[in-house]
């Protein structure tokens, strides 16, 4: 197999979709590019997700947790496709290199190795899908006639082609005015043979808002409902300052007593992460007592959980979590910095974690102020099957 990249165009304008941007408008939960990012990462012929974005958002994109997480690269695309695309071959040193539109969430890993498959045995390959409607030529809303279906096929993407076709045609064809609406149709313009391999139906391409919907449904039904995990914690204050919470240092609250540091909202979280997978608890992965974990920072903790459930198959999709503490003080800045930070740590979108804390007319030894408890709710999907 030859080494294989994608390209992944995302610089276009969302001129269909009313306002609405299409990239990052939520699909079950999440941006629609992370779908389409974490569809092209499942797939094994896939070394290296380049994504091709308008200049002014490549810092902005470069931020997200779910496109870093993935190691995905972000440039700069130009005015036409064809300008961002060969941007983003030029950043690919791959000998195979595929291009996918960013709106097209659905893209399977069986159909990237079938494109890959083709393009490396005959140069150039594209996925295409038989029109089953008839085609009429309408202008204004004048019916003029009727098309020919015979040998008529719609296109998607992923396209591939060995990177030395693609450079050769953009040396020989991008610069001139014309435009070309794929990669193939640039090839074809440069003499290149492309050949056809079976498209996906459900491979849909995200151009307008009610697209949004149907490629909801589907995702929904493709990895399965949601599931539930609860968890809780309570540890006692400890001797000395600098209070782990949240995943927050505290310098002027008393530490939290513990085999690790103490950090009981990360314990919690990661709990319900845990029990939403079925994947035992946190004592269980990391036994207290074990002279390894001795004091150790709770956020490695939690990203040791995440990478855990990763491993098998899922991903966190939102987490609630409630402090109980009568001290140290929790304002709206300190539970947002933690807000920021559990969603940095576990990879789900800031606005799907809740922080909150009971503060005020607590009882017991939340109350008393010796003692810190927290409980969390998340919920788990299912992430892409890797074959
Ligand atoms: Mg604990």
């Amino acid at each position: 197999m030859l080494s294989t990249d994608v390209v992944v165009v995302a610089a276009g304008a969302s001129r269909r979709m009313g306002g609405i941007d299409k990239l990052t408008v939520s699909l079950a939960g999440r941006p629609l590019l992370a779908w389409t990012l974490e569809a092209l990462a499942a797939s094994p012929v896939v070394r290296q997700l380049i994504v091709v974005a308008a200049a002014e958002r490549v810092t902005e994109l470069q931020d997200r947790p779910w496109l870093r997480s993935l190691g995905a690269r972000v440039v700069a695309g130009g005015a036409r496709r064809q300008d961002s695309v060969q941007a983003g071959v030029a950043a690919s040193d791959a000998e195979l290199v595929l291009v996918h539109d960013g709106a097209r969430p659905l893209v399977t890993p069986s159909l990237v190795s079938r494109v890959a498959e083709a393009a490396t045995l005959h140069g150039a390959a594209i996925p295409t899908l038989p029109v089953g409607e008839t085609l009429k030529r309408v202008v204004g809303n004048r019916v003029e006639g009727t098309v020919p279906r015979e040998g008529v096929a719609a296109a998607q993407t992923p396209q591939g082609a060995r990177r030395e076709l693609l450079e050769g045609a953009f040396a020989a064809l991008a610069p001139a005015g014309s435009e070309f609406t794929d990669e193939a149709a640039l090839l074809e313009a440069a003499g290149v043979e492309v050949v056809s391999v079976e498209g996906e139906a459900t491979n849909l391409k995200i151009t307008r808002p009610q697209d949004v919907e149907l490629a909801e449904a589907l995702l929904t039904a493709r990895l399965g409902p949601p599931r539930i995990g609860q968890g809780s914690d309570s540890h006692p204050f400890g001797p000395g300052d600098g209070l782990r919470l949240g995943g927050l240092v505290i310098p002027d609250a008393p530490q939290l007593f513990g085999h690790s540091d103490g950090d009981v909202a990360l314990h919690a979280v990661a709990d319900a992460l845990l029990g939403a997978a079925a994947l035992g608890d946190l004592g269980g992965l990391f036994p207290a007592g074990d002279p390894a974990t001795r004091g150790i920072d709770s956020r490695e903790l939690l990203r040791a959980v995440v990478a855990r459930l990763v491993e098998a198959g899922w991903r966190a999709s939102s987490l609630d979590l409630s402090i109980v503490a009568a001290r140290p003080r929790l304002g709206s800045v300190r539970l947002q910095a933690m807000r920021d930070a559990i969603a940095e740590l576990t990879g789900v979108e800031p606005d799907a974690v809740g922080v909150k804390a009971s503060t005020g007319n607590l009882d017991g030894p939340e109350g008393e102020g010796r003692s810190i408890s927290a409980t969390a709710i998340a919920t788990v999907v299912g992430t892409w099957p890797s074959g």
